[in-house]
Order: structure tokens, then C-alpha cells, then sequence
């Protein structure tokens, strides 16, 4: 016997196809494991399944109880970080929208950072950045966020997306559990951390869009780290601002022997984010000068 339909897909969107114990985005390499074995009594309902990668899964069955290695995941366990993952991922904190890589292609010049900058608005949590104009969208599909990649290097890419404050409810204890997340993955390395102070955000009140008529100061946090993936190694500079209830984070990612050519670009684009208010509790539109 194994999951039925109706609760295979209702525990893979819970956990958007991410493991729920390293949280890797693993899209159709993921398998519903029994929490409590049928053999055992498990039932095969949601309660009882956790959705789990290969290697993860792999964990499960290997561990000798005669020969014991390391220490092995006991049922409690298993139930405390499928409802965490969970709640990360209803939470929209989740980073697997953005998990897909493309292929490298390290070969070309850097004069697309001379393009223009354009802006992008995102409605569903009330922020905008800026992007060169002339790269490829990549949005994910659940409105949290916005991405785009360099068109001459799909590697490089920025993305911005907001969350509701609900796991983590300061901007400090989000920036520790996001680390923390980062730090399981293999070959993590954390370069610098720095609280980049009160930033000010000016609203031109020209623009169509703007929505705000006052200057906001927005604290914010800067890391910047390595992580290896798929033996690429990439730095990311990504920050994070709070905004009431609301939290924000702008992530530029490039592939560490390259990431020199867009650091500039990077640390102009994460300095333009604009926190528009309209989702952004306090601050409400309208509640200008
Ligand atoms: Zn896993």
C-alpha cells in the first residue's frame, strides 16, 4: 500500500518538492516516506508522511541497528522537521521557487551591466527593485517574488521576494535561520555579515507607480556567502529588510570567478530597494507628507 493521490499531492505541495530534513529543492527526485512503517502500524495518511529526497530517504533504511553509526532519526524528529519545513514553505520563506540552475557559460564580457536599469513591482507584497533591462525574467510561479538572469550568463541572477514575519519575527532571527538553512548545504561558506545600517529610500512621486510621498529608513542586514552548487561555486550578497510584519530580501547571485564584474551592479541594485508600503504595515499608501 502507499499514499493515495489526494494526500501524495497535498504533502508535495506542503513541502514544494523540497526535502523536508536538508531542504533541498529536488523537483521529481523526492519519495513519500511512512514516518511510523506500515509494518509498525503506520497508516498512510498525512500525519504519517514526510516527503523526502533520495539521499535522505536512503538514510532511513540504512542506518544498522546492530552496528550503530551517527545517531538515526527517531519519530519525533521526523515529525518536527517535516511541520517546520512546512510552515517555512506556507510561510513563503522557502527558497525553492528559485532553485532551478541553467548552464554555465563564463565566456563572455561584462557590458550588459551598462545596460539601463529598469523597475520591477511586486503587487502581492508591496516592493520594487531594480534590473538591467535587458535580462531574461525568471519569475517563480507562487507571486512571492521576481527574478531575472543575465542573458549572456543564465548563472547570474537577482531575485527579490517577500514573507510574512511568522517563523522568524525579527529581522535578526530571519537572518539566522536563513544562514542556517545555507550552512546545511555542502561547501557553505560565510564571507561576511554586517547590519548595513539605516538605509534611505527616496520615492519619486512622478512616477507612475509610486505610491509613497515620504522618505523611509529601513534597517537592513548585508551577508554575502559562497555556496557551492553542482561544483559551481557561486557568491551571493543578500539582504534583508523588515518592514513591519513584512519581510523583504534581495539576493544577487554570480559564480565566484566572476563575481567581481557585478558586484558593483549588485550593491546598486540591493541599495535601490524600495519598500512601496501598500502590504507593508505600517506604512499604508497614502500615509505621505
Ligand atoms: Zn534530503
Amino acid at each position: 500500500m502507499s499514499f493515495s493521490e489526494e494526500i501524495a499531492s497535498k504533502a508535495l505541495v506542503a513541502c514544494a518538492r523540497c526535502c523536508c530534513i536538508c531542504n533541498k529543492f529536488v523537483a521529481l527526485k523526492i519519495e513519500l516516506h511512512h514516518i511510523v512503517e506500515r509494518a509498525a502500524g503506520g497508516g498512510d495518511t498525512f500525519e504519517n508522511c514526510i516527503p523526502l529526497c533520495f539521499n535522505c530517504h536512503a538514510d532511513m533504511r540504512s542506518y544498522d541497528h546492530k552496528h550503530p553509526k551517527g545517531r538515526k532519526y527517531t519519530r519525533d524528529e521526523l515529525i518536527q522537521h517535516r511541520d517546520r519545513w512546512y510552515r517555512i514553505v506556507a510561510s513563503g520563506q522557502s527558497r525553492s521557487s528559485f532553485a532551478p540552475e541553467a548552464t554555465i557559460s563564463i565566456d563572455n564580457s561584462n557590458k550588459r551591466l551598462d545596460s539601463t536599469l529598469e523597475w520591477e513591482s511586486n503587487p502581492r507584497f508591496g516592493f520594487s527593485f531594480a534590473h538591467p533591462s535587458t535580462w531574461d525574467r525568471d519569475d517563480p510561479t507562487n507571486a512571492d517574488g521576481n527574478c531575472f538572469h543575465d542573458p549572456l550568463n543564465p548563472q547570474v541572477e537577482i531575485a527579490a521576494w517577500g514573507g510574512y514575519a511568522v517563523l522568524s519575527p525579527d529581522l535578526y532571527s530571519w537572518v539566522e535561520q536563513t544562514i542556517g538553512f545555507i550552512e546545511r548545504d555542502l561547501g557553505f561558506r560565510l564571507i561576511t555579515r554586517i547590519a548595513s545600517g539605516g538605509h534611505i529610500f527616496d520615492f519619486d512621486t512622478n512616477e507612475a507607480d509610486s505610491v509613497c510621498q515620504t522618505r523611509q529608513q529601513v534597517e537592513g542586514i548585508r551577508v554575502v556567502y559562497t555556496i557551492e552548487e553542482k561544483s559551481v561555486m557561486f557568491t551571493v550578497m543578500q539582504k534583508f529588510f523588515q518592514h513591519g510584519k513584512t519581510q523583504f530580501s534581495i539576493m544577487c547571485k554570480a559564480p565566484s570567478k566572476i563575481f567581481d564584474q557585478y558586484e558593483g551592479l549588485f550593491l546598486d541594485i540591493a541599495t535601490k530597494f524600495r519598500i512601496l508600503g501598500p502590504k507593508s504595515a505600517p506604512f499604508a499608501r497614502g500615509n505621505g507628507k
